[in-house]
């Protein structure tokens, strides 16, 4: 319940037909009343409409081959360091990994400074857990669900299994591993030829 915001309103009571008015209009009260005597599909119904209403619903289902591939070696090299980068999603494939200068350390913080480029399909993340547990921390949570709707962690030994991808929220995403296709390019880029806008002081 600590995930849906509450509206302050200006009455202390719980009108008999509030349920039948826009719920912006409901008071703290009514709110508080609803949660308790809500059915099962009125939650729902309401999860769903908050988590549209909040985010681009996740559609990826999937992940170029030779991105993955940049991905685990990428972690092998950094290992015994984390390293992080983002993710190109085209369609619903996870196409290509976009390298930041300079973002490479042992702690999660150093992620939570990234730059959100101009260019729209650069909408996920992924990080390295230099032990063999590619599951989110506290941390993790908060920085997806501000930072795109596909994330990647790849755990030791940065290998085919060692890997998991999860949705904004934190939700396990299954990403099916597909061909590269014929005219595909190199699957890493650098962050310097993305369009970051103008005026931005993300150098
Ligand atoms: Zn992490």
């Amino acid at each position: 319940m600590g995930l849906f915001r509450r509206r302050k309103g200006t009455w202390r009571t719980i009108r008999e037909d509030y349920r039948r008015l826009p719920r912006d209009q409901w008071t703290e009260d009514e709110e508080e009343h609803w949660w308790q005597t809500c059915s099962d599909e009125e939650y729902w119904a309401h999860w769903e409409a908050w988590s549209r209403d909040t985010f681009e619903h996740p559609t990826v289902r999937s992940i170029r081959r030779g991105c993955l591939e940049a991905i685990l070696a990428g972690g092998r090299a950094s290992h015994p360091l984390e390293y992080a980068a983002m993710l190109r999603v085209e369609g619903d494939t996870v196409t290509e990994l976009i390298l930041l200068p300079t973002v490479q350390g042992d702690e999660h913080a150093i992620i939570q400074t990234w730059m959100q480029p101009v260019d729209k399909s650069i909408k996920g993340t992924i990080h390295t857990h230099p032990d063999p547990h590619p599951y989110p921390s506290e941390a993790d949570l908060e920085f997806f669900a501000a930072n795109g709707t596909i994330h990647i962690i790849a755990g030791v030994p940065y290998d085919h299994d060692s890997w998991r991808a999860y949705d904004h929220e934190g939700v396990p995403v299954y990403l099916e591993v597909v061909p590269d296709p014929p005219d595909a390019g190199d699957p890493v880029h650098d962050a310097d030829e993305l369009d970051w806008g103008d005026g931005d002081d993300h150098g």
